[in-house]
């Protein structure tokens, strides 16, 4: 986290899992109060829990500056959504590969961000899905449409040949685990700067 920190990262995207929604576990509340003592970074927690309405409270008073909820993992997603907002925090929405955009269509002007899947959740190291490009191209015409100015975060196989193709088609946060910290002989702070060069080289 301190070589991520120093290597100019915008945030922390933190992975919960709950053995149920995924089938990985991950951890809970209280490693994420420990993050939060050990970095300045925000913490952007993305929860990939069953009825994340039951926990919400519980996530936001550890120190989350986010909190991303799926949207197949609730029938209240306008309630939960309220529920993070309550607690000052940012909320928002994200969608597993296969589930439509139209899932959006209501919430949009409520949440903070939008968070799409490009790989199934559950697990780091999967390989990009394709057929999410076309499916970010079509909400970054839908957020514009609506003059919705908020991130659309990206997050599953991030790495250096994919990041250039999810900003062209219009994502704006991209989450990168594997690519960053999944060894290699050069260090955090070098594949970093170069997903961000090569990031920013299509932005600019
Ligand atoms: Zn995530």
């Amino acid at each position: 986290m301190r070589a991520a920190e120093g290597a100019g990262a915008e945030a922390l995207h933190v992975d919960v899992m709950d053995g149920h929604f995924v089938p990985n576990i991950s951890f809970g509340p209280p490693v994420i109060a420990a993050i939060r003592r050990v970095t300045r970074l925000k913490l952007d927690v993305h929860l990939m829990i069953a009825a994340p309405e039951r926990y919400i409270e519980a996530f936001a008073a550890v120190g989350a500056d986010s909190l991303t909820v799926h949207a197949e993992a609730t029938p209240h997603l306008h309630q939960v959504v309220e529920q993070i907002h309550a607690h000052g925090v940012r909320a928002g929405v994200a969608l597993n590969p296969a589930t439509p955009l139209g899932m959006l269509e209501e919430i949009l002007p409520d949440v903070d961000l939008v968070l799409l899947m490009t790989v199934n959740p559950g697990f780091g190291g999967q390989a990009f899905i394709p057929s999410t490009l076309p499916k970010i191209a079509r909400l970054r015409q839908m957020l514009d449409a609506r003059g919705l100015a908020i991130p659309l975060e990206v997050d599953g196989g991030i790495n250096e040949e994919t990041a250039p193709l999810v900003v062209a088609a219009g994502a704006t946060w991209l989450v990168a685990g594997s690519a960053v910290f999944g060894g290699g002989t050069d260090g955090v702070t070098a594949r970093l700067a170069r997903l961000r060069d090569l990031a920013g080289a299509i932005r600019a």
